[in-house]
């Protein structure tokens, strides 16, 4: 995670905020706005999201260069959906290697 620390406050919680959460466990959904953002724009949401400002990738890249096996140099290039997902991936090794799965 980035030095920012969890539940710090994101460019994509406004948006996440709008949108409903795409993990699968509906109302039970604990996922923080950011990850529910991320959902939507890794899934290539039926809903057509807006682009990324220059922020909110900023802020992708940071997340995925803060886990260590991910390099942000990688993604300068991608799409915004495939920069969702490169997130959402490094998230997921991070928990890995901390022990949290
Ligand atoms: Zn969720």
């Amino acid at each position: 995670m980035s030095s920012a620390g969890i539940g710090a406050p994101t460019p994509f919680d406004t948006l996440g905020a709008t949108l409903s959460c795409q993990c699968g466990y509906g109302d039970l959904c604990v996922c923080p706005l950011k990850e529910a953002a991320m959902r939507a724009y890794a899934s290539g949401s039926r809903t057509p999201l807006p682009a990324m400002n220059s922020e909110q990738r900023d802020w992708c890249l940071e997340e995925i260069g803060s886990v260590e096996g991910h390099d942000r140099k990688d993604h300068d290039y991608s799409t915004d959906q495939h920069l969702a997902r490169a997130v959402l991936n490094a998230w997921t090794d991070y928990a890995r290697d901390k022990g949290l799965y």
